[in-house]
């Protein structure tokens, strides 16, 4: 098994117990089940520490297992794909943040900045334009409470369903029109009254700079040609932003944003120096992954178990459930049958 640039072999005499930590890290593999994640989906919860990398899966698979839970992966809930809770640095994931002194400080760059308000910036795409409410959340994590009343085991309670949508990620990921998979950056965009609002520093170790995930400019015009990196596949027209923000501003004034509904848009971007923060979505859970049965064993093509094979936590697929409470049943189910048969 290949891992982190280096091939592990394994020798067991009982079993092999997968529990590799699952696959949003890897883009070839993730874009099976979604094939905008493409490789801009950089800033994957966990990282740098944890790689998610499939190598578990794919060392199964090369043996003849099948995946499953695919629509896991993708549905529109939970935590598969999050909105960056911290903009300006590679790692935004919005319950995770990487300190100065910690182990892996020298590969995380940068702490990021903490938003407190969507109101204080403007979320545009790789052509300088919005695209959504920016104060709109991600995925809904559960529908606890969403039908009122409700109809256990009834498919009546479809009638009271409420389509209310939370697509700032579907709309981020949306791209530019140009046949490409991916939604491109997405860039954060305020300026220095937004700064003093929020109490942001805006340098290390809180942005990142060095490797393009924080830009700043004096003028709109000059932030957007400024914005040059790796996954910005196509200049930022400066003519474009400055519309962006010009037209915000009159959201601002009339009280109305008359593109994206935001809810009141409380604060024009005026104020020098302006920047843009890397604020692009983040993969967290992976829910699709090994077939595995009741005894978490896992399943081959055919549907049969392949003997002393097993798989738990985020390496399995088809148990659509959130963290660790799931990787250590999986794993005591694993351990016992492995040991008791
Ligand atoms: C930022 C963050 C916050 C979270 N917060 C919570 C929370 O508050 N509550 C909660 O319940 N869950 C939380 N989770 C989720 C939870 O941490 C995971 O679901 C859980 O750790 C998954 O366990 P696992 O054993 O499947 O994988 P992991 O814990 O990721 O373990 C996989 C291990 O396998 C190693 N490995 C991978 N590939 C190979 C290989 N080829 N060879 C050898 N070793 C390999 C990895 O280095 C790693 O040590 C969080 C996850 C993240 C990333």
């Amino acid at each position: 098994m290949e891992h982190g640039g280096a091939t592990c072999n394994i020798r067991a005499r009982e079993a092999v117990i997968i529990a590799t930590g699952g696959s949003t890290g890897n883009v070839n593999f993730r874009r099976m089940f979604d094939p905008r994640l493409t490789e801009e989906y950089c800033g994957l919860a966990g990282m740098p520490w944890s790689d998610q990398d499939a190598s578990g899966e794919i060392a199964a698979m090369a043996i003849g297992a099948s995946l499953w839970g695919f629509y896991n992966q993708v549905g529109e809930v939970g935590f598969n794909i999050t909105k960056p809770g911290a903009i300006g640095c590679q790692y935004g994931y919005q319950n995770l943040r990487w300190m100065p002194g910690s182990a892996v400080f020298d590969r995380a760059r940068a702490t990021g900045l903490r938003v407190g308000d969507w109101q204080d910036v403007i979320t545009v795409n790789m052509l300088g334009r919005r695209f959504y409410d920016e104060t709109a959340p991600g995925f809904t994590t559960n529908n606890y409470n969403s039908i009122n009343p409700y109809e256990p085991g009834s498919y009546l309670n479809a009638k009271n369903v409420t389509f209310s949508p939370n697509n700032w990620l579907n709309a981020a990921m949306a791209g530019i029109g140009d046949g490409h998979n991916g939604g491109g950056p997405i860039w954060a965009i305020f300026d220095a009254d937004a700064v003093r609002r929020e109490n942001w520093v805006t340098a290390p170790p809180w942005v990142d700079r060095e490797a393009g995930f924080f830009f700043s400019a004096d003028s709109i015009a000059g932030l957007a040609r400024e914005i040059v990196m790796k996954y910005q596949r196509v200049p930022m027209p400066p003519e474009n932003l400055e519309q962006t923000v010009a037209r915000y501003n009159s959201f601002v004034d009339s009280g109305a944003d008359a593109d994206f509904g935001k809810p009141r848009p409380a604060h024009k971007i005026v104020t020098p120096p302006f920047h843009a923060a890397w604020a692009t979505p983040v993969p967290h859970d992976t829910r699709a992954g090994l077939r595995i049965n009741a005894h978490c064993q896992v399943i081959d093509m055919n549907g049969q178990v392949i003997p002393g094979l097993y798989c738990g936590g985020e390496s399995a697929g088809g148990f659509s459930q959130h963290g660790l409470a799931r990787a250590a049943c999986q794993g005591y189910i694993a351990g016992h049958h492995a040991v008791r048969g």
